[in-house]
C-alpha cells in the first residue's frame, strides 16, 4: 500500500539512515497540504529514496517513523511489531516465575514511537502518546490478543491521560478486552497491589525493577527514608531485606495507602508511610537515616524545563546530603529525558559541594532491559540514577 509522500530537504536524510525515527518539521521541503495529525505518510530523500512510513504530526517533530522497511500498515504488521517485543523479553526472562510485571512495549526502543504497553500478570495496559497510534487502536489491540493469546486477562486502553490535551478530549480510558482494574503482582518474588485504571502512569513504575533490588542490598538493620514512595515499590524490598526502619513519603494520600497494604501484603513490619511533601518532610529529620531514596517524578517534561529541574534536583539532593548519618547511602535518581546522564551527574556533583558533603559513586544505575535504549535513538535513555556512598 502506499501512503502520501513527505519529501525531506537535501542532506536531511542521514538521521533517519541512522535509524533516528523522528522528522524534524524544518526537516521538510514538499508535503500534501491536506495532511491531518495521525495521518500515515511516506518519507523521502530529496534524491526520492525511500526512508521509511510514519505518522504524521503537526508539531516540531512533523514525522514519527514506525518502520524503516516499505510496508502495509495493518493488523499484520502489529502482530510482528508486538510480537518481536515479546520474544525479547521472553529470551532475556524477564518474566519468569518470581516476576509477573514488565513493559511489553516501548516505544521508540521496540521500533514504534509513542506506544507503551505495560504488562501486569495477563491484563495488559496501553498508552498511546500520539494521535497517529491511537489512531491505530484496534489492529494494536487484535495483535496484542493474537500475541499474548489464552493469557490475556484484559486490555485497558489509558491512552486519554498519555495524549495531548487537544486530542485527550476525542477519547475515554476504556477496556477493550475484559474488565479489571485493582490487582496484585509479583516483582523479584514481592507482591504488589496495582490500581492500573486509577494510579498513576500504567499503575506501577516497573521501570525500577532492577534498582530496587540494589536497594535490598544496602538495607540490612538500617533505618531507610523512601521519598516519593508512590504505592512503595522501593520501601518493600527495604523492609523485606531487613530495614530497622522503612518511612515512605508521597504526596499522595491513595499512594501511601496502598504503600501500607503492599508492606502488610509481604508480611513486613516497621514501616511509617506519611502522605506529605518530601521537601517539608526533610526539613528537621538530621541524623536519623542511613539509607535514602530520592526518586522525584520527571521535574522537567521539557526542554524549557531543564533549568528549573536541575535546580529541583540539587535542592533536593543537598537536603539528603546536608542530613543523612555519616557513611549513609543515597540512591538518586531523575527520569527527566531533558536531563541527559551528565548534566545529572554534575547536577550531583554541584550538590555535594553546596552540602559540603564529600561523596563516593557506588554504582551508576538506569532503566531495565524491558525498557530498552537503542543506540540510534539516545533520547530513549530517561531513567539514571547513582548509588551515594556519603562521608
Ligand atoms: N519510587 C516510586 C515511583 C515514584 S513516582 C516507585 O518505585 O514506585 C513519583 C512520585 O512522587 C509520585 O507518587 C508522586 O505522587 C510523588 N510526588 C510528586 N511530588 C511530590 C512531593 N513534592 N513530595 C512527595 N511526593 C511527591
Amino acid at each position: 500500500m502506499t501512503y502520501p509522500r513527505i519529501i525531506l530537504n537535501k542532506g536531511k536524510e542521514f538521521s533517519l539512515l541512522r535509524r533516528h525515527p523522528w522528522v524534524f518539521s524544518g526537516a521538510i521541503a514538499k508535503k500534501d497540504n491536506n495532511l491531518q495529525d495521525g495521518d500515515l505518510v511516506e518519507v523521502f530523500s530529496n534524491k526520492q529514496e525511500f526512508l521509511g512510513i510514519g505518522y504524521y504530526a503537526g508539531g516540531s517533530i512533523a514525522v514519527r517513523l514506525i518502520s524503516f522497511e516499505p510496508t502495509t500498515i495493518d493488523e499484520e504488521f502489529w502482530f510482528k511489531k508486538i510480537s518481536k517485543a515479546h520474544e525479547y523479553r521472553k529470551q532475556l526472562a524477564i518474566l519468569n516465575d518470581q516476576t509477573n510485571v514488565c513493559r511489553l512495549f516501548f516505544g521508540e526502543g521496540d521500533g514504534v514511537p509513542g506506544l507503551i504497553l505495560d504488562y501486569y500478570d495477563g491484563h495488559v495496559v496501553m498508552q498511546a502518546h500520539s494521535w497517529g497510534v491511537y489512531l491505530q487502536k484496534d489492529n494494536i489491540a487484535n495483535a496484542v490478543k493474537r500475541v499474548l493469546g489464552a493469557d490475556l486477562k484484559s486490555l485497558y486502553d489509558k491512552s486519554a491521560e498519555t495524549l495531548s490535551k487537544h486530542f485527550s478530549g476525542k477519547t475515554e480510558n476504556s477496556f477493550l478486552l475484559g474488565s479489571g482494574g485493582e490487582i496484585t503482582v509479583k516483582e523479584n518474588g514481592n507482591l504488589f497491589k496495582v490500581d492500573y485504571v486509577n494510579g498513576q502512569k500504567t499503575g506501577f513504575f516497573i521501570d525500577q525493577r532492577e534498582n530496587r533490588a540494589w536497594l535490598g542490598d544496602y538495607c540490612k538493620d538500617k533505618t531507610v527514608l523512601n521519598t516519593f514512595s508512590y504505592t512503595g515499590g522501593f520501601s518493600v524490598y527495604a523492609a523485606k531485606a531487613g530495614a530497622k526502619l522503612v518511612h515512605s513519603v508521597d504526596v499522595s494520600a491513595p499512594a501511601i495507602e496502598l504503600c501500607k497494604q503492599n508492606i502488610e501484603l509481604n508480611h513486613c513490619a516497621n514501616h511509617e508511610g506519611y502522605a506529605v511533601d518530601t521537601f517539608d518532610f526533610l526539613k528537621d529529620k538530621k541524623d536519623v537515616y542511613d539509607v535514602i531514596v530520592l526518586d522525584p517524578p520527571a521535574f522537567a517534561k521539557s526542554r524549557d524545563s531543564k533549568h528549573n529541574a536541575v535546580i529541583g534536583y540539587k535542592r533536593l539532593n543537598v537536603m539528603a546530603m546536608k542530613l543523612i548519618k555519616k557513611g549513609g547511602i543515597i540512591f538518586t535518581f531523575s527520569c527527566s529525558g531533558v536531563v541527559d546522564k551528565f548534566l545529572f551527574y554534575n547536577t550531583i556533583t554541584a550538590a555535594a559541594l553546596e552540602a559540603g558533603r564529600d561523596i563516593k559513586v557506588l554504582h551508576y544505575l538506569n532503566q531495565p532491559p524491558d525498557h530498552p535504549v537503542t543506540p540510534f535513538f539516545a533520547e530513549g535513555e530517561y531513567l539514571k540514577g547513582m548509588v551515594l556512598w556519603v562521608e
